[in-house]
C-alpha cells in the first residue's frame, strides 16, 4: 500500500504509553502502520493536510447487536425496562434473515465509522431464516473496518423458563458446532488481524450452564475471545440469585468466565467484591452509558473500575437500546454519567477519550491497536475543529466536551474509510434506502 502523510494536524492525541500530545505535528503511515510520528515529515506519497484538525486513534466499540440497526425506536419497546424491551422485540427480530442481517451491519458499521470508529465488536446471538455470523463479516469486509464479530447464541426458550420465545433459540451442540466453522472460517490470531471472532452466549439467562462452561472451554481450546452481558441492572441480579444462588460475578468465576480473554458488557451492578475480581483476572468491561440511561439500569461504577484495575471500553451497544451509534458521543456520555454519580472531578474527558480508544483496544486483547505510536496499526481519525461545534475552543479536550461528532477523514489500516466527512468504500446511500425498506416492511407487519 503507498505511503500517506497526514500532515500538520493542529494536536496530535498519541494515547501512547507517555499520553503524548503533540502540536503541529505529522504521522508518515505506510502498508497498515504508522512509520514515523514527528514535525516537518516529507513525503513523495497522498498528503493528508490536518491543519485545523484534531488526530486521535481510532475510536474502539467494544458492544454492539449490529442487527438492532434495523430497528430503532421501536414505539412498544421504547419504554419498557429490560427484560419488557426484549420480550417486545424479540418477534420482530425472528423475522429477519441474511439480507437483514448484512444491511443493518453495513449502515451500523458506517454510522460508527463516521464517529470515529476503526474497531468495532458485534454481539449476534440469534440467526433466524437462514441468518449467519458471515453475513456482517461481509459487510465490515467491504465498508473496511476493523471487525471483531462474536458467535452469540440463545438456549433457553420460553417452554424451559427462559426469555425468549422458542423459535429464536438453538440446540446447544449446534451453537458449538457453528462457533468451530465461524472461527475456522473467518478468525485471524495474527498482530494486525482485520478479523478475530469470539464466542458469545447471549446472557446466563437465555443460555444453560452447561454452554456457559463449554463455550468457555471451546474458546480457550481455539484461542479466541468470550463475551457476554453481565450485571445489567436489578432484574439481571435478583435472576441470578434466584436461579444460580449466587451474584453474576461468582457465576461467572465457577463457569471460566474470567480472565484477560474475556469481556462483559453492562456491568452496572457489580459489586466491590466483584470489582476486586475483574481487576484480579484482568476481565474486561464494556461501558455502555446510553443504554443504560435508555434502559433505565443505572451508572456503572466505572470510576471504581477504573480505581481498581479493571479494563475498560466503551460499547455503544444496540441500535435498539441506545438508539443511536455514535462512538464519540458514547464517550461523551461516559464522562458525563461518572460525573452525575462521583463530581465534575470524576472523570476527565481526556480519561474518556483513553477509555475509548487504547483502553477498548486493549479490552479486545488489540495492543497493536487504539494508540497512535510507530509500529502499532495506522487506524487514525481526524477531527475538523474549526468548524461551529467547538469555535471558541482552544484545548482538544473540547472534542468530548464540545465536538465535532464525526469525522472529516478515517484510516483503517492505513486505507481511507471516510474522505471529507462522507463514507469513501461504499455507496451509503443506497445502503440506507434499502434498510429503510426492509424496517417499513417490517414496521408495516407488527
Ligand atoms: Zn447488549
Amino acid at each position: 500500500m503507498p505511503e500517506i502523510l497526514i500532515r500538520n494536524a493542529d494536536t496530535v492525541l498519541t494515547m501512547d504509553d507517555a499520553r503524548r500530545e503533540l502540536a503541529g505535528a505529522d504521522i508518515r503511515i505506510c502498508d497498515g502502520l504508522i512509520t514515523e510520528i514527528g514535525h516537518g515529515l516529507k513525503s513523495d506519497g497522498a498528503v493528508h493536510e490536518a491543519s485545523g484538525c484534531v488526530v486521535t486513534p481510532g475510536l474502539v466499540n467494544t458492544h454492539h447487536h449490529l442487527y438492532q440497526t434495523l430497528t430503532r425506536a421501536v414505539p412498544r419497546a421504547q419504554d419498557a425496562l429490560l427484560f419488557g424491551w426484549l420480550k417486545t422485540l424479540y418477534p420482530i427480530w425472528a423475522r429477519f434473515g441474511p439480507e437483514e442481517m448484512f444491511v443493518s451491519a453495513q449502515v451500523g458499521l458506517a454510522e460508527l465509522a463516521l464517529s470515529g470508529c476503526t474497531l468495532s465488536s458485534d454481539h449476534l446471538y440469534l440467526y433466524p431464516n437462514g441468518a449467519r455470523l458471515d453475513d456482517t463479516i461481509a459487510a465490515a469486509s467491504e465498508l473496511g473496518l476493523r471487525f471483531h464479530p462474536t458467535r452469540g447464541a440463545m438456549s433457553i426458550g420460553e417452554s424451559d423458563g427462559g426469555l425468549p420465545p422458542d423459535m429464536l433459540v438453538e440446540d446447544e451442540a449446534g451453537i458449538l458446532e457453528d462457533c468451530i466453522r465461524v472461527i475456522d472460517a473467518h478468525h485471524d490470531a495474527g498482530e494486525g488481524a482485520m478479523c478475530r471472532v469470539g464466542i458469545a452466549p447471549c446472557s446466563p439467562f437465555s443460555v444453560s450452564r452447561d454452554l456457559m462452561r463449554n463455550a468457555a472451554l471451546l474458546a480457550r481450546d481455539k484461542g479466541v475471545m468470550l463475551h457476554t452481558h453481565l450485571a445489567e441492572n436489578d432484574e439481571d441480579i435478583a435472576y441470578s440469585e434466584a436461579n444460580f444462588g449466587c451474584r453474576p460475578g461468582q457465576y461467572a468465576e465457577e463457569l471460566g468466565w474470567i480472565g484477560p480473554d474475556v469481556w462483559h458488557a453492562h456491568c452496572v451492578k457489580l459489586d466491590g467484591q466483584e470489582i476486586d475480581l475483574f481487576a484480579r483476572s484482568h476481565t474486561g468491561v464494556a461501558h455502555c452509558p446510553c443504554s443504560n440511561c435508555r434502559l433505565g439500569s443505572g451508572i456503572a461504577p466505572v470510576r471504581a473500575m477504573r480505581d481498581a484495575g479493571v479494563p475498560v471500553g466503551i460499547g455503544v451497544d444496540g441500535s435498539a437500546s441506545n438508539d443511536s451509534g455514535n462512538l464519540v458521543s458514547e464517550a461523551r456520555m461516559a464522562m458525563l454519567l461518572q460525573r452525575v454519580a462521583g463530581g465534575a472531578d470524576a472523570m476527565s474527558a481526556r480519561e474518556a477519550l483513553e477509555i475509548a480508544t487504547r483502553g477498548g483496544a486493549d479490552v479486545l486483547g488489540r495492543h497493536d491497536c487504539g494508540r497512535l505510536a510507530v509500529g502499532k496499526r495506522a487506524d487514525i481519525a481526524i477531527w475538523d475543529t474549526s468548524g461551529v461545534e467547538s469555535a471558541g475552543s482552544w484545548d482538544p479536550a473540547a472534542l468530548l466536551l464540545a465536538g465535532p461528532t464525526r469525522v472529516k477523514y478515517l484510516f483503517v489500516e492505513g486505507r481511507q474509510i471516510v474522505a471529507d466527512g462522507q463514507i469513501a468504500t461504499l455507496d451509503l446511500g443506497a445502503a440506507i434506502r434499502r434498510q429503510t425498506e426492509l424496517a417499513r416492511r417490517i414496521g408495516a407487519e407488527i
